[in-house]
């Protein structure tokens, strides 16, 4: 048998037939940029992200890099995040001519360890990134109680976490701003690249907008540095098909995730350790991720048997070459970098099917009792 990571071609035989129709429209229409379907799935993602406003952008890198500039993050200023995460999240950061202060992780969720903010914030720090990483939200009470005493930014990276929760809270709610990416193996994946900003306060949504488009406001008038950064309508026609089935494909993960949790438990004891939903979130699964031992050799084994795996991430960022200016060093994050050691991800996605599981849990089963 032979599985992959993400296979997204069931998905696709589903909302075929709907997707050629709406594509076929908008070439029709020839509205190409900023169209009607743009400004639909704007509304929807914002609605359900319990926030005022959508801006839609062409990709979840530079979400975060506009959502940092419309947030009036400057040259110099210092943005706290996690090393544990996508390039991205830190590349926004330099990007945005800032400096990306990394924290350490909570080894449980392996998102930032909130109880770890405080001692890095100095009188630069504008804004906190917490990345809710693999599909669960970051402790997210702490960080904004941090952020409102030391009157921070918190910017969610959610680009892997659409539709989860927190103590009942969506993505955005409780922040300045949350970014979603639709690269296409995203559980909201588009067709190619896409990304969005949610808000709910109005002058940092006003300035993303005004920033997507060069900076013009009005036409021809450039106040602020922009971009050439918009959600394609093409993109969003097919994001518009995708979304009522999100809250189902989530559901779809959980099972996924409960099954493998449930059967590998059962047997392999302390060799795995399987994913952890803290108690009043809502994790959806993006990635299902096992802490295991001799990493390396279990997924050569389980590519042997057809069985292809992710680690997500070997390198933490703060010992990535290009930020060796920072001048961090090996074991000044240990929990990241022991994380980034061990962690193993298995193939997730809605369609996936339990005789795969079955044949997936058999062979770390082989490979850890042989
Ligand atoms: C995918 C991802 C991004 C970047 O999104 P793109 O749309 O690929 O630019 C940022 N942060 C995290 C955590 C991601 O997983």
């Amino acid at each position: 048998m032979k599985v992959q990571m993400l296979d997204l071609s069931e998905q696709y035989k589903i909302i075929k037939h709907e997707v050629l129709q709406k594509l076929d429209e908008v070439m029709s229409s020839s509205q190409f940029i900023l169209g009607s379907y743009v400004k639909q799935v704007e509304n929807n993602i914002a609605e359900m992200s319990k926030t005022k406003y959508g801006i839609g952008v062409a990709n979840g890198s530079d979400a975060i890099h506009i959502a940092l500039q419309a947030a009036g993050v400057k040259a110099g200023d210092e943005v706290i995040t996690t090393s544990f995460t996508f390039f991205a999240t830190a590349g926004a950061i330099a990007r945005a001519n800032a400096v990306p202060v990394f924290v350490d992780i909570d080894p449980i969720t392996y998102n930032i360890d909130p109880s770890k903010i405080e001692e890095v914030i100095t009188e630069k720090t504008k804004a906190i990134i917490p990345v809710h990483l693999y599909g669960q939200m970051a402790d997210m009470n702490p960080i904004i109680e941090i952020a409102e005493k030391y009157k921070l930014h918190v910017i969610e990276d959610a680009a892997q976490a659409i539709g989860s929760t927190y103590k009942g809270k969506q993505v955005g709610e409780m922040s300045s701003a949350a970014t979603y990416s639709f690269f296409p193996t995203k559980n909201l994946g588009a067709y190619g690249d896409g990304g969005m900003v949610v808000s709910n306060v109005e002058n940092l949504a006003e300035q993303a907008r005004v920033i997507r488009v060069h900076g013009s406001k009005p036409k021809y008038h450039h106040h602020v540095l922009g971009y050439n950064s918009r959600l394609d309508e093409m993109q969003a026609a097919v994001l518009s098909v995708k979304l009522p089935h999100l809250p189902i494909w989530s559901e779809d993960r959980r099972k996924h995730a409960a099954y493998y949790t449930e059967k590998l438990n059962e047997v392999l004891g302390d060799r795995v350790v399987t994913p952890v939903e803290i108690e009043g979130n809502y994790h959806v699964f993006h990635q299902y991720t096992l802490r295991v031992e001799r990493r390396d050799e279990l997924q050569s084994y389980l590519k042997e048997q057809g069985v292809s795996t992710m680690i997500y991430y070997p390198i933490p960022l703060h010992m990535q070459p290009v930020f060796k200016d920072l001048g961090y060093k090996v074991g000044d994050l240990p929990e990241t970098e022991k994380a980034a050691q061990e962690a193993l991800s298995l193939p997730m996605f809605p369609e996936l099917k339990r005789e795969q599981q079955d044949y997936i849990i058999d062979k770390i089963k082989g490979f850890y009792l042989k």
